[in-house]
């Protein structure tokens, strides 16, 4: 029996195709299985195109596709000779969802229990993602990863703890805690309601061997209390947050049906900074939101500087079927790549200048492969030599390339 998987999109999907082999290949057949993404139109592309790749190369082999692609572009894949079947996003971590019993896509917004996982690495990862909370309750009007998803849901504290522990018993250093929207975490949890912070501290008391704890993308206005006093006091809560900004202007923000202005996002920053000094933010940032005039594009370029954000991630805004965005007044396309590269440029500027403060500095490196690494600010290091991946070593910091750091 072999499972092959191919993987698309975030985290979560990159887990969850580890996660899944074993029910995969429970019926002793092979199988390749295509773990989609939704978020943009392109990522369906790659991923058909894949599979018609796939097919060409293997002809025997059974290919199956599950993901947010098999929930929100059933019909498209549905459709393609090449694939023998789809599972639903809600039953790819269930032994029900390949057997001749699983229901395939179309079910997921009545899923209402999140799957623990339990897997002791990721092979080709030294960072282990540990999926806490899934789905999503809110609607942005740009998203459709709600509908690929599912409602919110979370791990029960237990299991997340028991899912660590197995990593760290296995020689894992760093976990990532990852999700769908992360900070609602813990509210549907019925018999013991609880939060994103208050599940940071259970695992850094229930398992001290662990190294490092980062966490996934964030929505700040949703951050509670407990997470920002364990920001201030775990040590080994590592000082980094990728925020879900999407925008700087409260107009567009308020179209997007974002929860939080912009006032609130400068805002937060400013008091986890106080907090945690050597606090790095990250960011999500959409250009060319459908209606964004000019003058609110530089509104989110000025969000950088005001919330002191280093890691960007920029998206050139691209439509979703059937969502609300879709059918408000588009900006040119020409001006959405235009911004999006203001935008990156921006970003690479404030990336320089954290880069420039970082030298003559000795910082604590998770090692990665081909002599790479990441301090706890998440910033990308280049090692002088190739320690083994998972190795925590101290290095002193010589130069950088605009990119990453240079080791000694
Ligand atoms: S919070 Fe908004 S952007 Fe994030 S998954 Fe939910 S609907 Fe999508």
């Amino acid at each position: 029996m072999s499972v092959e998987t191919l993987t698309f999109g975030c985290r979560l999907n990159i887990v969850e195709s580890e996660a899944l082999r074993a029910h995969a290949g429970a019926d002793g057949r092979d199988r390749i299985v295509v773990n989609t993404c939704a978020v943009t139109a392109e990522a369906g592309r790659q991923a058909r195109k894949a599979i018609r790749r796939i097919a060409r190369e293997q002809p025997e082999a059974e290919i199956v596709v599950t993901g947010c692609g098999a929930e929100v572009e059933t019909q498209a894949y549905a459709a393609m000779p090449e694939v023998a079947r789809l599972v639903g996003n809600g039953e790819k971590l269930r032994p029900e969802g390949w057997s001749a019993v699983g229901t395939g896509p179309g079910a997921i917004m009545a899923v209402r229990a999140a799957d623990p996982t339990r897997v002791a690495a990721i092979a080709g990862h030294t960072r282990a993602f540990v999926p806490v909370q899934n789905g999503c309750d809110h609607r942005c009007t740009f998203c459709v990863i709600p509908f690929g998803r599912g409602p919110s849901r979370s791990v029960s504290v237990v299991d997340v703890i028991a899912q660590v522990e197995t990593i760290v018993a296995h020689g894992g250093r760093e976990v990532v805690l990852t999700g769908v929207d992360l900070t609602a975490y813990g509210r549907d949890l019925s018999d013991a309601p609880t939060s994103l912070g208050t599940l940071v501290r259970a695992i850094l008391r229930a398992v001290p061997d662990l190294a490092r704890l980062r966490l996934s993308s964030i929505d700040s206005v949703e951050a509670d209390d407990d997470l920002l006093a364990a920001l201030a006091e775990e040590e080994r809560l590592m000082p980094h947050l990728h925020l879900s900004l999407q925008a700087g202007d409260d107009l567009i923000l308020k179209r997007m049906k974002r929860r939080h202005s912009r006032a609130d996002a400068i805002r937060f920053c400013a008091t986890a900074r106080r907090l945690r000094p050597d606090l790095v933010f990250g960011a999500d940032l959409i250009a060319g939101f459908p209606t964004e005039t000019e003058a609110q594009f530089t509104r989110s370029l000025e969000l950088v500087a005001e919330c002191g954000l280093t890691h960007l991630h920029v998206f050139p805004y691209s439509p979703r079927p059937e969502t609300p965005a879709a059918r408000m007044p588009p900006v040119a396309p020409q001006a959405i790549r235009e911004r999006a590269a203001r935008l990156r440029a921006v970003g690479a500027e404030a990336l320089r200048w954290h880069l420039d403060a970082q030298v003559g500095r000795r910082l604590p490196v998770l090692a990665e492969r081909g002599g790479t690494g990441r301090a706890e600010d998440f910033t990308p290091v280049r090692l002088a030599a190739e320690p083994e991946p998972g190795t925590l070593c101290a290095v002193a910091i010589v130069a950088h390339d605009g990119a990453r750091l240079i080791a000694a």
